[in-house]
């Protein structure tokens, strides 16, 4: 049954319009703790108006146990994981020094061109590289290894023994995709070196090797070199996250003024191998912007407003989140909180936010968003958890890329003019591409109509991995075991409401079906489960099994203490509510209105409806079982 029968069928209360979320109140920081829905539901994060707020399944008064109540049809993390593993593996092109494929457009045939990309270098491959690591991991997949390997010898060829990376600067030239670029062409790639240094700390945190530890604080020494110092000790790259010539000249491309996005790098080694240096190198780059240091750079508002490329701009300050959890510096999470809350005015709030201009949204930027909000969420504002789940289920998961029946057919019908050899060869290439994250999509279909079909449908190169990632983040954020924090006492943590199984605990989500989460605990210790903020405290229910518990608040938590075996629930309302938003498109649509249709943190519909192919599916979109890649 669809969550809209359940609308009219089972309706207890319906309040008014509660908040109006519009740009103005979602200025404000708002202290975690006690300002969540006490006693009706306050929905938060969202651009627009919420109005007709109602319970559509009233939250349970007693719970069967796991074993005798039917798993709910909910978005599977770990089958998309599987599906991105197909991408990983059959992208990358053997006879082409394992290049994958920037340029992809799945509704063209041949979907995409022949030959070398020019715009995968140190983008889509450096994107790629940290993928595996993630989506092996969460997919506890062991195909293509072999691919692996190669695709990671692939990404170290471009560090220089001096450990700079160099390459081609085809990636800052995304328009030029006709470009052909030789061994004079290349430059120092800041973007790129970003990456790489990750991927090595990734690497190091999963291998333990020396190897990988020395590369990576090779290519940190290198950076800091490459970075100008201020007398205060703050830095900032002349190139910001574009290039230098050979000669340590800029260069010049459109990308110089938005700052690198290599303070999440920094901390990421730092992590990895206590390398203080680090710390330090990311504390001055984030000072640096901050400050505004860079003499020709983007300048953050005291506010957090900007004037750059979304994604770009919230990659870097996703470094600039993660440095204020790991080091609790207020001044680092506000940049972030103020940044991420701008940009949440120039989106919906159900995961469409402008890439740039108001025409397209870019899953890179969305995948920034969710990481970005799981950290602020992390640093003291839970409900940012919330804002991160609907983005994964609104866009990521929703726009996974595998051909289905429905797309084949679709890809049939626009290409048949190319005749049925070229149609079949289309969609064995696309077969290939199969678990990328669509990049360009539109506000409630693929095509992007209402706004001009800018971006329509496409697969990014960059996109593709990034959104890769935002499973990755949904994955590790949904349960962990954290240190006592601005969210409460130290134990295990459940903060989004979707299903996973767990070294603390498998995690098991009842969307749509109804606002439960259950926990069965694999470990001893005390477990921190969180309603939605939505959820009125006083409608929340506790279980230990199927006993009825008290409700112990902590923060937005309820608290229990856990032996291994114990199957943990809280129970709440589940709510609907209608969304209303408009003046977002000044440019391109300024008389456009939409209409979401909500369940809990899920967007069933949107008005108008497309008659094209359609984002929101009225339930989450559950795959079917990836191809085996052994
Ligand atoms: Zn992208």
């Amino acid at each position: 049954m669809d969550s809209r029968e359940k609308a009219t069928a089972r309706p207890r209360t319906k309040w008014m319009i509660l908040i109006v979320g519009s740009a103005a109140v979602l200025g404000p920081i708002r202290s975690p703790a006690g300002e969540d829905s006490a006693d009706r539901p306050i929905v938060r994060g969202l651009t627009g108006e919420v109005g007709d707020v109602k319970v559509v399944v009233p939250g349970a008064e007693s719970v069967g146990t796991l074993a005798d109540t039917p798993r709910a049809a909910d978005v599977d993390l770990k089958r998309m994981a599987e599906w991105a593993m197909n991408y990983l593996i059959r992208t990358p092109r053997p006879d082409l020094g394992y290049e994958p494929v920037f340029q992809c457009h799945p509704l063209r045939c041949p979907p995409a061109p022949e030959g070398q990309d020019p715009v995968v270098a140190c983008d889509t491959d450096a994107r790629m590289d940290w993928e595996w690591y993630y989506m092996r991991e969460v997919s506890g997949s062991n195909a293509g290894r072999e691919v692996e390997t190669a695709f990671h010898k692939r990404i170290r060829s471009y560090i220089a023994p001096d450990g700079k990376v160099w390459s081609h600067p085809g990636a800052f030239n995304e328009g030029d995709i006709g470009a052909k670029y030789g061994e004079k062409d290349r430059v120092i790639h800041i973007w790129g070196a970003t990456k790489i240094l990750q991927s090595l700390a990734e690497h190091h945190t999963r291998h333990n090797d020396a190897e990988s530890k020395a590369l990576a604080r090779k290519v940190m020494l290198a950076l800091k070199k490459l970075a100008t110092w201020d007398d205060q000790g703050r830095c900032w790259f002349a190139c910001g996250m574009g290039a230098f010539k050979a000669d340590g000249s800029v260069s010049p491309n459109g990308w110089n003024r938005q700052p690198a996005p290599i303070v999440g790098p920094l901390v990421v080694y730092w992590q990895a191998t206590g390398d203080a240096d680090a710390l330090a190198f990311a504390r001055a780059y984030a000072d640096g912007m901050i400050a505004g240091v860079q003499p020709d750079g983007l300048r953050f508002a005291a506010d957090g407003r900007f004037d750059g490329h979304s994604h770009a701009t919230m990659h870097a300050v996703w470094g600039v989140a993660r440095l204020g959890l790991a080091t609790g510096e207020a001044k680092y999470t506000q940049l972030a909180k103020g940044a991420w809350d701008y940009m949440l005015t120039r989106g919906t709030g159900t995961g469409w936010f402008p890439a740039g201009p108001d025409s397209c949204n870019e899953t890179c930027c969305v995948s920034d968003m969710i990481s970005i909000a799981a950290l602020i969420a992390r640093s003291g504002y839970p409900e940012y958890f919330d804002y991160a789940e609907r983005y994964l289920r609104n866009s990521i998961s929703n726009t996974q890329f595998i051909v289905t029946p429905e797309f084949e057919a679709y890809y049939r019908r626009l290409n048949a003019a190319k005749g049925e050899p070229a149609v079949t060869a289309g969609l064995d290439a696309l077969r290939r591409f199969q678990g990328g994250v669509i990049g360009g999509t539109g506000l409630n279909d693929f095509e992007n109509e209402l706004l001009g079909r800018v971006s329509s449908f496409e697969m990014f190169g960059c996109c593709a991995p990034e959104g890769m990632r935002a499973i990755y983040t949904a994955w590790t954020e949904t349960i962990g075991r954290r240190p006592e924090s601005k969210l409460g006492p130290a134990g295990v943590y459940v903060d989004m409401s979707l299903s996973r199984t767990s070294p603390w605990g498998e995690v098991v989500s009842f969307m749509p079906d109804a606002g439960r989460l259950t926990v069965k605990a694999a470990v001893a210790d005390a477990f921190f489960l969180r309603p939605p903020h939505w959820a009125p405290h006083d409608q929340v229910r506790a279980f230990v099994g199927t006993k009825p518990a008290p409700v112990r608040w902590s923060g937005a938590y309820v608290r229990f203490d856990a032996s291994p075996g114990d199957e943990l629930t809280i129970t709440y309302p589940l709510i609907g509510f209608t969304h209303k938003v408009d003046g977002l498109w000044k440019a391109t649509a300024p008389n456009l209105k939409l209409t979401f249709r909500w369940l809990g943190n899920m967007v069933t519909s949107a008005e108008p409806a497309t008659t094209l192919t359609p984002l929101f599916l009225g339930k989450p979109r559950v795959l079917p079982p990836a191809p085996s890649l052994e």
